[in-house]
């Protein structure tokens, strides 16, 4: 049984070296070991060939002319669409410093010119297999935390998302940045669930979470905050920008009966209460859009209030 036996598709090696013969030898071992072998003869045709041709593993020549194999590793793991492509680089010198450069440069591996094959096919096979145990590992974190930052319900981010994203922009950017709160409420949502059921009840959180989330534009996070309240964040938000978005949000509720099931329409609407502060006193901006929400409430619902 070869070493790529097992693996469930044929794997695709990209050879980049600028030495024909090397790339012929490799080639021969790697092919016989049942795997396709593309080719590149320096760093920056490496590159191209790794777009163009999406191998699983590149074997990476250092001493190379136009771009040599560390400028050529920099450059994937600068790039999104590479930065995990496992690399094994080939290197003819004795000496470990250049070994521990390409390794520091986020290398998996590496190995010495001239190779033994079992050698050349133990280490590959080793180092796919590795790639993809972590490649599965980073796709299931990645549907971990969508999952728990997701509201089941409604699919809208729930409050984890929102402290997330207000991390992100901490982090991006300076702390200090005036953001937009929107605090949104269903005005009389309990009578909905006692005229109509619980299970309506739920459609129409459903549903005026899709009519919301259809009006904020991209850079708006909107989450379900809780029950049947929700909550926006709009980085480096206007006073006026803030207001007309919450009036937005206040009319694609109120200005149509929402389809909560065949011939069944419930007419709902929305109180909300908007908020401007720094960044770094995001909880203190939220109590403020809260009470706005209160004096919208007390001012007769579906109604903007602005701290
Ligand atoms: P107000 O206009 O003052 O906001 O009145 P309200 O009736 O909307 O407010 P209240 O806080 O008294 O009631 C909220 C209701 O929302 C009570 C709760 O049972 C219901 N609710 C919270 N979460 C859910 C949910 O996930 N599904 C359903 N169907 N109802 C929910
Ligand atoms: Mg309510
Ligand atoms: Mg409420």
């Amino acid at each position: 049984m070869t070493a790529n036996g097992d693996l469930p598709a044929r794997a695709t090696i990209l050879i980049v070296d600028d030495s024909r013969t090397i790339r012929q030898i490799l080639k021969r071992v790697l092919v016989g070991d049942g795997y396709r072998v593309t080719e590149a003869a320096d760093g920056s045709l490496g590159l191209a060939a790794i777009r163009s041709d999406r191998p699983d593993l590149v074997l990476l020549d250092v001493d190379m002319p136009v771009m040599d194999g560390l400028t050529t590793i920099r450059a994937m793991r600068a790039d999104p669409e590479m930065s995990t492509l496992p690399v094994l680089f080939l290197t003819a010198r004795t000496s470990g410093t250049e070994v521990a450069e390409g390794l520091g440069l986020g290398a998996q591996d590496y190995l010495r010119k001239p190779c033994e094959p079992s050698e050349l096919l133990a280490r590959v096979a080793t180092t796919l297999q590795r790639s993809r145990q972590e490649e599965e590992l980073r796709r299931r974190t990645q549907a971990l935390d969508d999952l728990s930052t997701t509201d089941p319900l409604t699919s809208l981010g729930n409050r984890r998302r929102f402290d997330l994203r207000a991390r992100e922009l901490a982090e991006r950017g300076d702390a200090d940045q005036l953001v937009g709160v929107i605090m949104v409420d269903i005005d009389h949502f309990k009578a909905v669930n006692d005229n109509e059921g619980h299970s309506v009840g739920d459609t129409v959180l459903t549903v005026v979470a899709s009519r919301m989330a259809a009006v904020v534009d991209g850079r708006t996070t909107l989450v379900r905050w809780g029950g049947e309240e929700f909550l926006a964040l709009l980085p480096r938000a206007e006073p006026e920008t803030l207001r007309l978005i919450a009036e937005r949000l206040r009319a694609v509720i109120a200005n149509s009966p929402l389809a909560v099931g065949v011939d069944h329409t419930v007419t709902v609407t929305i109180s909300l209460g908007c908020a401007i502060g720094p960044l770094d006193q995001l909880p203190s901006v939220i109590r403020s859009a809260d009470s706005a929400l209160y004096d919208a409430k007390a001012r007769g619902r579906n109604r903007v209030e602005c701290a």
